[in-house]
């Protein structure tokens, strides 16, 4: 698959990386040796090569958070056998709800129409329509941080199946790598997905993964790897598919060696056959405003979004986002969507393409959390929602239907209510007002976020409808062809 790389024009990224300059670091980065293969016990050239943070100064230690996850979900696995509360599925949970038994991709290849099938945490297979340069339509098949099987038997065991089995995917184009951490990197996952597209559709996807990471998938046996830091671009089939690096809030290490020797990112995924582009969060903190901010200035109009579910925990906000956050994010990029300028109905708002589906939740226990953890944080935001009501004399503290709020959740639902504030509405008398009452923001969300089932596929229409000005990047893919165009001139 003959694929060119770039990197966006100013495109201002979180993460920092520092570089070590001694010759032997500089000598393995120059030839791409992959060192914690040659050293896995001492792996120090990776560790003094490069580092990556998620800004200048950051403070957080991550080392903790990682050793309080896995001391929590040893506790709380203990603590099972004797208190049905700590077990991951409540008592008496019917678990044929969990799977869906989809086809993972779609009969047909339709413009617009883009399907997501959750195989599980975040592992998801995108089926993606674009126009080949002929003008035939065809479709691009990305999956995400593919894991099959446990982390650990005993420390880490899957606790929900796979949706499918990685010998059963259809032909993978590209494999996308969030970050180096065991549940969305995973080397034996990885062999097998390599050796069985070889033997099933002879060939063999490429793997975008995060800067620092290339010595591992060139070890598995990958011909076809690319580095990537946040604000790179890879563009594939003659700039039909573009999956851009963006930031995420976060770090990796696969061992106690490695920390911080590889970066961390998520994904905008855009295509000359959908209105707007695919954004996979990966694994993230609450993004600060101005990251999401970048990432649409570069990318145009999201259109799906993909969001972690958690892990929930009050100690893990430094890393992770919590479920409720999805939603927070939610309503950012719909208010990207809808500008300062331009008044819609309900039924408009309701109409307006945008999705976020969840993943990272319900397949690992990652700390003191549960199955239905997403679900049940999402309807007590959506309660608190409704019972607020109307947007004026807002008191989170002495409702009654917030009272069972989580700090998080309190944050997430305070930060909802800013957004609808300033969101103009047309009411059903085609009066003017300003700020989305509580309650309609609720219907926007129900209907536009879900929690699939394992093993569901959802197929989503991203017509951008009525409103003409929402093209996905359509700047950015005309300097891209015009940048071509001149490339091929001067040739
Ligand atoms: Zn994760």
């Amino acid at each position: 698959m003959i694929y060119n790389t770039g990197r966006l024009d100013g495109y201002v990224s979180c993460v920092k990386e520092t570089k070590n300059t001694s010759w032997w670091a500089q000598f393995c980065q120059r030839h791409n040796i992959p060192t914690h293969i040659w050293l896995p016990i001492l792996g120090y050239t990776r560790v003094w090569a490069e580092h990556y943070y998620r800004y200048a100064g950051d403070t957080a230690n991550h080392g903790a958070e990682a050793t309080k996850i896995f001391f929590h979900t040893i506790f709380h696995r203990i603590k099972s056998i004797f208190d049905a509360g700590s077990r991951y599925f409540p008592a008496g949970f019917d678990k044929s709800t969990i799977y869906a038994k989809d086809a993972i991709q779609p009969h047909e290849v339709k413009e617009n129409v883009f399907s997501t099938y959750w195989v599980g945490h975040a592992t998801q297979i995108y089926t993606i329509p674009y126009y080949k340069a002929g003008g035939e339509l065809s479709s691009f098949t990305v999956v995400t941080d593919p894991v099959q099987g446990h982390l650990n038997f005993f420390l880490y065991p899957r606790l929900t199946r796979e949706g499918v089995m990685v010998q059963e995917y259809p032909q993978i184009n590209v494999i996308f790598l969030s970050h180096a951490h065991r549940d969305h990197c995973d080397e034996g996952t990885l062999r097998l997905l390599l050796k069985t597209q070889r033997a099933s559709y002879n060939s063999e996807p490429v793997v975008l993964t995060t800067k620092g990471s290339y010595g591992m998938l060139k070890a598995i046996g990958f011909r076809h790897v690319i580095e990537m830091l946040p604000g790179d671009y890879v563009t594939f089939e003659n700039n039909s598919i573009r999956i851009v690096s963006v930031d995420s809030l976060h770090w990796a290490n696969m061992c106690s060696h490695d920390a911080h020797t590889s970066a961390f990112h998520g994904a905008c995924i855009g295509s000359n056959a959908l209105s707007g582009s695919i954004y996979f969060a990966g694994d993230t903190a609450l993004p600060y405003e101005w990251v999401t901010n970048e990432m649409t200035k570069h990318c145009g109009r999201i259109a799906c979004s993909m969001q972690p579910g958690g892990p929930d925990g009050p100690w893990m906000e430094t890393t992770h986002q919590s479920s409720a956050a999805g939603l927070l994010m939610h309503m950012r990029l719909l208010k990207k969507h809808l500008g300062d300028e331009k008044n819609y109905s309900l039924s408009e708002l309701l109409a307006k393409p945008l999705h976020t589906v969840y993943m990272h939740t319900k397949t690992f226990k990652l700390g003191a959390i549960r199955f239905n953890d997403t679900d049940e944080s999402i309807a007590r935001v959506l309660n608190a929602l409704r019972a607020i009501g109307s947007l004026e004399n807002i008191d989170i503290k002495n409702n009654p239907a917030c009272s069972a709020l989580t700090a998080p959740e309190e944050h997430v639902v305070h930060e909802i209510l800013k957004i609808a504030s300033t969101i103009m509405f047309r009411d059903d008398n085609g009066v003017i007002v300003k700020g989305v009452p509580a309650p309609v923001v609720v219907k926007i969300l129900e209907q536009q976020v879900r929690i699939p089932k394992i093993g569901e596929r959802v197929d989503l229409d991203l017509n951008a409808q009525a409103d003409g000005t929402w093209h996905h990047g359509a700047s950015d893919q005309n300097e891209l062809q015009q940048d071509q165009h001149a490339a091929e001139i001067a040739a």
